[in-house]
């Protein structure tokens, strides 16, 4: 017995010391800042016994929604509701829990994976003991201090919307609705922000097919690019082979066809049924919960709340943070207010003509200002 606990414990500390440096284990969240960080542990939670969570099974999982003290999490193709384990520690400086995080969950009862009982609202099928370092994130910044200066620096506490996904799918059509290229600027800055590929997924081509002007407008940028109707089905297959074995995140506008695509690529997704669901099947309200696309060729395509808004609602301050090559000019600039655009003494504009920062980049930020 005391042989087993001394091996999870190790197992808990490997999966925490990549991400937890001496300065965050200071920081290291107590139950009190956990909540103003937006996980909220009900009173009864904190001092539930929780004294023989290292005598219990432990599995690996991927959550797929969160909810006040807990998370959905998803555990060979089925979903376990999880609450915190007293001792979960997460890193500070960002989400502790994004719907992509892997987790390791202690087991406190029986899988009841439909969770059918009515009675059954405070039970949990298990604990949520530590979670895996990200190896990517989406987020937005959530910035603390109104400091401009500091308000994007690397330790602003980032809310992030997914962890650990390896593609931005962005879904556009030219015709119904009508293109807007701005939107695509934005996807790709945050796609680059959040060390995902980005892949533009040109749909709706029965209708219109992109003509020289767009093509070579895309080719500049270098994303890839698919053309596809789900309508027809052409394209499709193509589109479908190069998301196998990846995790995408699916973005675009309202009306593009993602839900149309999702449902041609996976077979009986029938996505009009699974939509985002914002209570579980215990009637708890989850605040964030992610459908998940299984691909048949193995791979995830992965819908979840916060990244529409994501391209839609960038703002012009907010437009630095995205840029994190710019940051260590931008507090150099002659004027404090200073856009890096025209101004005198410019740092930025200086680096870029000294080859510090990509030319591309410095574009890239020029040309979505212009759109805000
Ligand atoms: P979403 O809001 O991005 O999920 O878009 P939907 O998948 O709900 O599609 C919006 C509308 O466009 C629906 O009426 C679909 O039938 C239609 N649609 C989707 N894909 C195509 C396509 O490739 N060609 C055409 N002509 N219509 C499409
Ligand atoms: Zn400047």
């Amino acid at each position: 017995m005391a042989k087993q606990k001394g091996k999870s414990k190790r197992r808990i500390k490997s999966l925490d010391e990549h991400t937890i440096s001496e300065h965050d284990a200071d920081a290291a969240m107590s139950p009190q800042s956990l909540s103003e960080r937006g996980v909220k542990i009900p009173a009864h939670r904190l001092s539930a016994p929780q004294d023989n969570l290292e005598d219990l099974p432990k599995v690996e999982g991927m959550v797929v929604g969160l909810y006040p003290g807990g998370a959905m999490v998803r555990i060979d193709g089925s979903q376990l509701l999880c609450n915190l384990a007293k001792t979960f520690r997460p890193p500070a400086g960002a989400s502790p829990l994004a719907v992509g995080d892997g987790v390791t969950v202690a087991l406190t009862q029986s899988q009841h994976a439909d969770g059918s009982l009515a009675d059954d609202r405070d039970r949990s099928d298990g604990m949520i003991i530590a979670r895996s370092p990200r190896e990517t994130l989406l987020a937005r910044p959530q910035p603390t201090s109104a400091k401009r200066r500091d308000e994007y620096k690397a330790e602003t506490f980032q809310k992030v919307i997914v962890a650990n996904m390896d593609m931005l799918l962005v879904v556009v059509s030219l015709k119904k609705p009508k293109l807007r290229r701005g939107l695509i600027d934005r996807f790709l800055i945050v796609a680059e922000r959040g060390e995902l590929q980005p892949m533009i997924a040109i749909n709706k081509i029965d209708l219109a097919r992109p003509d020289e002007e767009f093509s070579a407008e895309l080719a500049e940028r270098s994303v890839d690019v698919a053309q596809c109707s789900a309508l027809t089905g052409e394209g499709v297959g193509e589109l479908a082979e190069r998301l196998a074995g990846r995790r995408s995140i699916l973005a675009g506008a309202s009306g593009v066809g993602k839900s149309a695509l999702v449902n041609a690529m996976v077979p009986g997704a029938n996505v009009l049924t699974r939509k985002i669901r914002s209570k579980d099947s215990r009637g708890r309200h989850t605040t964030s919960a992610a459908a998940i696309y299984d691909l048949p060729a193995g791979g995830m395509i992965v819908d979840t709340p916060g990244i529409r808004e994501l391209g839609m609602d960038l703002t012009a301050d907010q437009l630095p943070w995205y840029f994190p090559e710019f940051e260590p000019y931008v507090g150099q600039c002659r004027f404090n207010n200073c856009t890096h655009t025209h101004e005198p003494d410019c740092a930025v504009v200086v680096a870029v003509e000294a080859g510090h920062i990509p030319p591309r980049r410095f574009q890239s930020y020029l040309r979505l200002l212009e759109t805000l």
